[in-house]
C-alpha cells in the first residue's frame, strides 16, 4: 500500500505529447508541485511533456515504475495491464471509468482485469477514480490542474467519488483544514474503503479519518477497523433511501434497510456519520480538540440575546448549563468591577470591552471541574475590533491546549469578517449557538460511543444447539417450506431461551388430557401463512376444553372459507403468557455486514412505530443494554407512568443469545421474535410466536 502513497516512480499511460489530455495534466501536475521521484508517460506518440519522457511501449520504460496510473479508454486497460505484469509493475490505478458498459464472450472487462491483477499479483485502486494523493510528499494523481499542494495535513481522506472528494478538498481549504492523505477508490474492483481505512489507521501522520462512501464492500472489516480504532472516523454515507433489493419477508428485514445496518454499526462502532459536508467539517474540526466528555457547559456570552439562544440550543442537545461555583464568583469579582450583570450560567459578558478579561474568566471557567467544555458568544465588530479578536482566538486556542477541554467558539461579526478567519486558521469557528452547541454535541457522542465500545466487555460463550438446528432444516429443505411456528419456536429454544409452553396438535380435535394449564392460546400452523392473525390463524384467552374446541373449529372453517386458502399445517396450543410490553427481537444477514441484531417495540404495529435498534452480532450485554435503552419506548421498560420497572436484563438475554445464534448458524438468513413480552422485573419474558428462515 506504501507504493502508492510514496511512489518512487509512475508512469501515466494515455499521456499525449501533442495536445491537452488527462494524461497530460497529471505529469505537469506533478511537475508542478515539486514530485521528487521519476515520472514517465506512455502514450500513442513518443516524445515529452514539460521534459517528462513519453515512449510508446511500456517495455521501453527504462525501469520499473512503483506505480501505473491508467486514463486510456477502458477497452484498453486489460491489454496495458498485461504489459505492465510483463514488466513487472505491481502497482495499478485505473482513473478511466466506463467498465461496465463494456463485455466480450462471456467476460465483463472487469473480469478481465481481475484476471491479469490475480495472474501478476497486483495491487489495483479503481476503476472510475482520481487516485490517490500524497500532500507532503507532493505526489498527486488526479487530473484536475493543481499548482501546489499544502503540507502539514493531518486529516485521511478516503472518497468513493472523485468529484466529491475534490469538492471536499475545496471546501475544507475554506477552513484552513489541510488534508494529508486522500485517495478516490472508484468502483472498488480490488481495494476498497477497508483496505484503505485499515492504510490510514496505521499511518503516523494521519490523526483523523473522513470518507465519502456510497456504499460498502467489505462492511464487516470496515467494522472491525473502525471499532478498534483511536483516531476519529468521520463518514459521510449516501445512497440511503435505496431499498434493499430483497422484498422484506420478515419484520426485521422491513426494520432494517441497509443504510439502517450502516447506521447501527457506525454506533456501535465509534464512527461519526454526518449528512452532508458542512457537517462533517465541522465534525472534523470539532475532533481536533480535546472531547466533550460530559453534558455540562460553562456558557460566556457577550451578548444576551445570543445567551438566550445558547441556552435553547443547549436544551435541545441535553447539555446542562449548571450554576457557576461561589469561588468562581468571587475570582470573577478580582477580575472585574461586576455591577450590572449578573452571575450565572450563562455568563453575560455584555459590558466587558478588555480583550485580555476575557482570556482570564475563560481560564477560570476552563480550571472549573464542574464543567466539561464551555461554549463562547463572541459578538464583534470586524472593523473595530477584528485585530483583537484574532489575537483573543489565539489565546483560546492556547487555553483549549493546556486544560484539555474543549472550547466552543461562536464568532458572530460580518460576513467576509467570518469566512476570512475561518479559511485563515484552522480552529474551529462556528457562526451561530445553535452551531456551536452541535459541535459539542457531535463530540460529546463521539466520546460516550468510543468509551461504550472500550467497555462493551467480554461476548458470552453460549451452549447453543446446533444439531437441532440443521435438522430442522434438513426437514424443511426435504418437505420444500419452510420453518412452522413450533419449529421457529424450538430454534429459538435451541438458543437456550424457554418459549412458553406449547402443544402441537395435527388436527383439530383436542386430545382429551392436554398437560397445559388454562387459560390458552390457539394458533394456526401453516407453512404459507406465518403471520396467523392477518388469516384469523390466533385466538388468545380460551378457558375451557369446550372453548378450545369451539375456537379449533371456528379457526379451521374460517381458514378453509379463504381464497387462496392457506395450508393447515396443524394448530399450536399455547399457555396464555401474563400481560408485560410486547416486544421485538429479530436478525438477518446483511450481504455487506454480516449478522444484525434488532430490537423493538413489539406487537402488531411494529411497522408503524419502526422504534427499533440496530446492532452487528454478536452483541455484548452492555450493548444488548444500550440498544433497549436507546428506543424511543425505553420509558415504557422503565416504568413510565406508574408501570412497573420492566425486566430489561431477561430482554437483554434474549438479544444477546439470539445475535450469538446468528452469528455460530449461518445457515439462518432471518429470524423474528414478535412478541417477546417483557415481565416485570424478575418475572422475565414470555416467547410466544417466531419466525425462520434459512438460507437457500
Ligand atoms: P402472528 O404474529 O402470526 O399474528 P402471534 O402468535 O404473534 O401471531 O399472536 C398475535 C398476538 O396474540 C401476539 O402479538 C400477542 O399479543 C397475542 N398472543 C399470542 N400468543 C399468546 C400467548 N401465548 N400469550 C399471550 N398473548 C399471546
Ligand atoms: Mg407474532
Amino acid at each position: 500500500m506504501e507504493k502508492f502513497f510514496t511512489p518512487r516512480s509512475m508512469v501515466v499511460f494515455g499521456a499525449s505529447v501533442t495536445k491537452m489530455n488527462l494524461g497530460q495534466i497529471v505529469l505537469i501536475n506533478n511537475k508542478h508541485i515539486g514530485y521528487p521521484g521519476e515520472l514517465y508517460g506512455v502514450g500513442s506518440q513518443e516524445g515529452n511533456v514539460s521534459g517528462v519522457p513519453v515512449y510508446t511501449k511500456v517495455a521501453d520504460l527504462p525501469c520499473v515504475p512503483d506505480v501505473a496510473i491508467f486514463l486510456t479508454p477502458a477497452r484498453t486497460v486489460p491489454a496495458l495491464m498485461e504489459e505492465c505484469g510483463q514488466k513487472g509493475i505491481t502497482h495499478v490505478v485505473i482513473e478511466s471509468g466506463g467498465f461496465s458498459e463494456y463485455s466480450h464472450g462471456h467476460h465483463s472487462l472487469e473480469e478481465d482485469v481481475l484476471a491479469i491483477a490475480r495472474k501478476y499479483d497486483m495491487k489495483v485502486i479503481g476503476p472510475n477514480c482520481v487516485g490517490v494523493i500524497n500532500f507532503d510528499y507532493k505526489m498527486m494523481m488526479p487530473f484536475a490542474f493543481a499548482k501546489e499542494v499544502p503540507s502539514g495535513g493531518v486529516l485521511g481522506l478516503i472518497t468513493q467519488s472523485g468529484g466529491v472528494g475534490s469538492s471536499y478538498l475545496q471546501t475544507f481549504a475554506g477552513f484552513g483544514i489541510t488534508a494529508g492523505k486522500f485517495v478516490s477508490i472508484g468502483n472498488k474492483l480490488l481495494l476498497d474503503e477497508a483496505d484503505f481505512l485499515e492504510y490510514l489507521i496505521q499511518d503516523p501522520e494521519t490523526r483523523c479519518i473522513a470518507l465519502y462512501l456510497e456504499g460498502f464492500k467489505r462492511g464487516r472489516r470496515f467494522f472491525d477497523l473502525a471499532r478498534s480504532c483511536d483516531k476519529p472516523i468521520i463518514l459521510q454515507k449516501s445512497n440511503r433511501s435505496k431499498a434493499s433489493a430483497k422484498i422484506a419477508q420478515s419484520h426485521t428485514t422491513a426494520l432494517s434497510g441497509d443504510d439502517a445496518v450502516v447506521d447501527g454499526a457506525m454506533r456501535q462502532a465509534g464512527v461519526i456519520r454526518v449528512d452532508d459536508e458542512m457537517d462533517l467539517v465541522s465534525a472534523v474540526q470539532v475532533v481536533g480538540m480535546p472531547l466533550m466528555k460530559g453534558k455540562r457547559v460553562a456558557v460566556l456570552s457577550r451578548s444576551g440575546g445570543h445567551a438566550v439562544l445558547t441556552a435553547d440550543a443547549c436544551a435541545k442537545y441535553g447539555f446542562e448549563m449548571t450554576p457557576f461555583p461561589p469561588s468562581f464568583i468571587e475570582k470573577l469579582k478580582t477580575i472585574y468591577n461586576t455591577r450590572v450583570i449578573a452571575h450565572q450560567n450563562p455568563l453575560d459578558l455584555g459590558e466587558i470591552f478588555d480583550y485580555t478579561i476575557f482570556t482570564d474568566i475563560l481560564e477560570e471557567a476552563l480550571k472549573l471541574d464542574e464543567f466539561d467544555g464551555v461554549l463562547f458568544n463572541h459578538l464583534y465588530s470586524a472593523d473595530f475590533e477584528g485585530e483583537m479578536s484574532r489575537a483573543f482566538l489565539t489565546g483560546v486556542k492556547e487555553l483549549v491546549a493546556r486544560y484539555e477541554k474543549p472550547v466552543s467558539l461562536a464568532m458572530i461579526s460580518e460576513r467576509e469578517e467570518i469566512l476570512d478567519l475561518q479559511k485563515k486558521q484552522p480552529f474551529p469557528v462556528f457562526v451561530s449557538p445553535l452551531e456551536a452547541v452541535e459541535a459539542l454535541y457531535v463530540s460529546r457522542s463521539y466520546y460516550e460511543k468510543k468509551t461504550a465500545c472500550q467497555k462493551r466487555g467480554r461476548l458470552e460463550e453460549y451452549d447453543l444447539d446446533l444439531e437441532t438446528v440443521l435438522c430442522i432444516r434438513a426437514r424443511c429443505k426435504k418437505e420444500k417450506r419452510i420453518p412452522l411456528t413450533d419449529e421457529a419456536l424450538a430454534i429459538c429454544a435451541a438458543a437456550g431461551l424457554q418459549p412458553v409452553k406449547s402443544l402441537p396438535l395435527k388436527n383439530e380435535n383436542v386430545p382429551s388430557r392436554i398437560a397445559l394449564r388454562y387459560p390458552l392460546a390457539a394458533k394456526l400452523i401453516s407453512r404459507n401463512a406465518s403471520h396467523k392473525s392477518d388469516v384469523g390463524g390466533v385466538v388468545v384467552n380460551i378457558r375451557s376444553k369446550k372453548h378450545l374446541s369451539e375456537a379449533l373449529a371456528g379457526m379451521k372453517s374460517k381458514i378453509r372459507n379463504l381464497k387462496p386458502s392457506p395450508a393447515i399445517d396443524g394448530y399450536l396450543i399455547q399457555e396464555m403468557a401474563p400481560a408485560g410490553v410486547e416486544c421485538f427481537v429479530g436478525g438477518r444477514r446483511d450481504p455487506a455486514f454480516g449478522p444484525v441484531i434488532v430490537v423493538g417495540l413489539g406487537g402488531i404495529f411494529i411497522e408503524i412505530f419502526k422504534d427499533t435498534s440496530i446492532r452487528l452480532a454478536p452483541v455484548t450485554h452492555s450493548e444488548a443494554e444500550a440498544m433497549i435503552r436507546e428506543l424511543k419506548a425505553y420509558p415504557l421498560l422503565a416504568g413510565a407512568r406508574g408501570r412497573d420497572l420492566a425486566d430489561c436484563q431477561a430482554l437483554q438475554n434474549v438479544v444477546c443469545r439470539i445475535s450469538a445464534l446468528l452469528a455460530a448458524c449461518p445457515e439462518i438468513s432471518e429470524i423474528d421474535l414478535n412478541p417477546v413480552i417483557v415481565h416485570p422485573e424478575g418475572q422475565g419474558v414470555s416467547l410466544v410466536d417466531a419466525r425462520v428462515f434459512f438460507q437457500k
